[in-house]
């Protein structure tokens, strides 16, 4: 059976299950899962494994720690692509971290980088004036993929400024951590 021979997939195990996983590799070295997906989770590629429905990313972040995730921390993309498995671009974080790190990626605050071994960032620096640019572009119809392009950033940044989530809300939150 050649079904993949065309792409690649990778032989997951869990619990005793073995799951073939096709995927895509993108320019940025994400690994895109394009098999079936399962369930209702929308955002994330999903498997069945003994009835149950996993988030194939954190099935592969599992595998690379050979332990199942801490309680209360998430499975989280240093690349910011939900449909990313490559277990180089996900590690074990908190909410808070996850939050910390997309702001550190988008260069918006000197926050030291974490050290993501073998990650391909997005090499981005977006500073305070861009923000009333990408604001602009946006209001003329600019696509948020071609925006994030242009600015070299993630598009899930430019869906922040979009929904205004991040600036202000987000930069208060990390500056009262600070404080601690
Ligand atoms: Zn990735």
């Amino acid at each position: 059976m050649n079904r993949y021979e065309l792409g690649q997939a990778i032989r997951l195990t869990y619990q005793g299950c073995v799951r073939v996983l096709p995927f895509e590799i993108d320019a940025h070295g994400c690994m895109i899962y394009i098999g079936k997906r399962k369930g209702k989770v929308v955002k994330y590629p999903t498997v069945i494994i003994h009835a149950r429905i996993y988030m194939i990313h954190r099935l592969m972040l599992v595998a690379k720690l050979e332990r199942e995730i801490r309680a209360g921390y998430w499975a989280c993309h240093s690349c910011d692509n939900a449909g990313c498995i490559n277990p180089e671009h996900l590690s074990e974080c908190t909410p808070a971290e996850n939050l910390q790190d997309s702001l550190m990626r988008s260069g918006r605050r000197q926050i030291p980088p974490k050290p993501h071994k073998g990650s391909l960032h997005h090499n981005s620096k977006l500073t305070e004036s861009d923000i009333p640019k990408i604001r602009q572009l946006l209001e003329q119809g600019k696509s948020q993929r071609a925006i994030a392009a242009q600015f070299n950033v993630s598009p899930s940044l430019i869906w922040y400024i979009k929904n205004n989530q991040i600036w202000q809300h987000v930069r208060e939150t990390l500056e009262s951590s600070d404080n601690d």
